[in-house]
């Protein structure tokens, strides 16, 4: 038999997570954001629950491509751009819409051999510092574009920075709009956050990505509690050891954990080497027997312990749920200092994956 974890992804979450952007953003259109393989979900998995998205986003060609040869016909969307000039090809052959951040790349589409002109997404930087041209190229970019034969159609793009927290969008949408003012672009600017929170934003087409998953842009699941959004994935193992701890007996490397009582413990096969954050704390929440307890002591590569003190019935084969239906995965990224994104895109490749 193998180890007894398992990653389940739940189908049914992802056709109503997309109906729930939807409601949020009823007159855009959708980039569903599949980058890191779906958020550690794997796009070969995912795409087809998702596919009455009006497109795809997400990083690399060699995502795009699988995607492509999956089936997906409609648009995918580079949201990073090419990397190399000789990636045009490419993004000729598979049809791709592309991102473009740098004066580098229009001059390379400038030059490129190319079978159709391509769909170009402008990137502004509104003030992310990340990727995009200053805000005040845009107009002369636009004009410089417009005239060039290898580009189909222009829109405007650019990525907030804060849309999750009390800051907000304004900022930055005072910025983009100073930039476009009389440039007739259509937009493409909300992230998950904005998508849900800020409606100013959501122009022609929103690129929401964690919500898809089930998981909260705000890193709280509470925010997103009413919303309608389900977890897409359930991350499983069981106990597979028992230990009785007497009154000062410690737990783990570094015995970080020492017990203030007697108290019996369940050993889980789940550790950081399967994407389990290795400084989420002693008190981590995890749902054993149909009960939130908590973790004790430091986890291992393979291997975590829980209190089963709120569980007296948990044995030996016990299903333990690390994050998923019972128990949010923002809630387990909270207590380890992170957001769900991470603990998502960690999931390793040796944990298996069943869809449901
Ligand atoms: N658009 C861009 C350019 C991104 O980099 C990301 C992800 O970081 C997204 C959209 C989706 O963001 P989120 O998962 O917060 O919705």
């Amino acid at each position: 038999m193998p180890r007894p974890i398992t990653a389940t992804l739940h189908l049914s979450a992802f056709e109503n997570n997309l109906q729930v952007v939807r409601r949020f953003a009823p007159s855009a259109k959708i980039w569903s954001v599949v980058k890191a393989n779906a958020y550690g979900h794997g796009i070969k998995h995912v795409w087809r629950s998702l596919a009455k998205t009006d497109g795809f986003a997400l990083l690399d060609l060699a995502e795009a491509i699988l995607l492509r040869e999956s089936g997906w016909q409609g648009p995918i969307l580079l949201l990073e751009g090419f990397f190399k000039p000789q990636d045009l090809a490419l993004l000729d052959r598979y049809r791709l819409t592309t991102s473009v951040h740098s004066d580098w790349q229009l001059a390379a589409i400038a030059e490129a051999k190319l079978s159709a002109p391509l769909d170009i997404y402008l990137k502004v930087n509104s003030g992310m510092n990340r990727l995009g041209f200053a805000p005040d190229r845009l107009h002369s970019l636009w004009l410089q574009a417009r005239e060039m034969g290898n580009i189909a159609s222009l829109t405007l793009m650019s990525h907030f920075a804060t849309a999750d927290g009390p800051q907000g969008v304004a900022e930055q949408m005072t910025t983009i709009e100073g930039a476009a003012a009389g440039i007739p672009l259509p937009r493409c600017l909300a992230n998950s956050a904005a998508t849900l929170w800020h409606p100013q934003t959501h122009g022609n087409w929103v690129r929401p990505g964690i919500v898809l998953y089930g998981a909260s842009p705000s890193g709280q699941w509470r925010d997103i509690a009413d919303s309608g959004l389900r977890p897409a994935m359930t991350l499983s193992s069981e106990i597979i050891g028992i230990q009785a701890l007497k009154s000062g007996d410690r737990v783990g490397y570094g015995w970080r954990y020492s017990a203030n009582t007697a108290q019996r413990i369940g050993v889980v096969a789940c550790g950081y080497a399967d994407g389990y954050p290795r400084h989420a704390p002693s008190g981590t929440p995890v749902w054993v027997d149909g009960v939130l307890t908590r973790t004790v002591g430091t986890v291992s590569m393979d291997m975590l312990a829980v209190d089963l003190t709120p569980c007296p019935r948990a044995d030996i084969g016990t299903e333990v749920e690390l994050w998923g239906r019972h128990l949010p995965v923002d809630d387990v990224a909270a207590a380890a200092g992170t957001l769900g994104y991470e603990l998502l895109t960690a999931l390793a490749a040796r944990v298996p994956v069943t869809v449901e």
